[in-house]
């Protein structure tokens, strides 16, 4: 007898292994996730996925292992459209609803992605019209419970936050560079540093309304006064990051970098789609990151 499957559950569930198989097939292994040698062999295939065996401890392995997905029991579709609407800024709400995943799985899930896009989206060298901006946020402890605070006067507590000195910078060849780079006040061997080492020598620095990087700007181009069209980015800088800060109502600091990355992500002029992303970004290297190391407090999922 023909059993009946008028769901279609068989080809849904064969669509999915064969996106997940098509993602994975062009993924480098480079090592042993164990021992972190290169001397492993081709061990047969699960699910239409390479497996490998390791020569020095013996342990297999897959494509799969230490990606993104590693270890989540849902299919590749749901990942790929909640991908999809990451990148539209939904909330985790309408995710969470639109997809079927709970709240919960939703905002690890954005972090997972948010710490992989993290992990390589900081350019090596800034050349050519280098556009420098900054831009001071208070310290954000959304989702912490303990937060300090002084009662100089009952009605009116006054928290302990820190200045976040937010310093971004834009290269010719569409680099880009947002990062919090220190607290309270300006720190030139900082900058230094995280920033002013990967900007290259010959290049020439635009800076917008700082006296500390205009400091650093004319230090850097000496005599040089090139006539340069000032970059939307970082002319309105600071109401850009507010802007964007405002769309995830407001973001705790420790998370502040991933925020940040995919800000840029977001911001240079890539043709970016959910497919794109997941191939040249998520998909590299080894981007398994532990759903405990993201501290979640229920009320404060957006
Ligand atoms: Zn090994």
């Amino acid at each position: 007898m023909i059993q009946q499957d008028i769901k279609f559950k068989k080809l849904e569930s064969f669509i999915n292994q064969a996106l997940k198989k098509d993602l994975y097939t062009n993924r480098l292994v480079s090592h042993c996730p164990s021992c972190k040698c290169r001397e492993y062999i081709k061990y047969g295939f699960y699910k239409g996925i390479q497996r490998y065996k390791c020569k020095i401890c013996g342990i297999t392995f897959s494509k799969t292992t230490n990606s993104l997905w590693s270890y989540s029991k849902k299919d590749t579709r749901t990942w790929m459209g909640f991908i999809e609407l990451l990148l539209e800024k939904k909330s985790l709400r309408f995710c969470a609803k639109k997809l079927n995943i709970s709240l919960v799985t939703a905002f690890y899930w954005r972090h997972k992605i948010l710490h992989s896009i993290n992990l390589d989206i900081t350019p090596n060298k800034l050349r050519g019209i280098v556009h420098v901006g900054k831009t001071i946020i208070h310290e954000n402890f959304k989702g912490c419970r303990n937060v300090k605070s002084i009662n100089i006067n009952r009605d009116c507590p006054i928290n302990l936050r820190k200045n976040v000195w937010i310093i971004g910078a834009k290269g010719d060849d569409n680099s880009m560079f947002v990062k919090p780079l220190f607290n309270s006040c300006w720190n030139l061997t900082t900058f230094n540093i995280k920033l002013y080492s990967r900007i290259e020598k010959i290049s020439y620095i635009v800076h917008y309304g700082d006296r500390y990087l205009s400091q650093v700007a004319r230090k850097h181009n000496k005599k040089r006064f090139l006539k340069v069209e000032a970059d939307d980015s970082f002319k309105y800088f600071r109401s850009n990051i507010k802007d964007w800060f405002k769309t995830f109502h407001g973001v705790a600091t420790k998370y502040l970098q991933r925020y940040l990355s995919f800000f840029v992500l977001l911001k240079l002029d890539l043709a970016i789609s959910s497919v794109n992303l997941m191939f040249h970004n998520l998909l590299k290297g080894d981007k398994f990151i532990r759903t405990s190391k993201v501290r979640i407090i229920k009320n404060h999922l957006y």
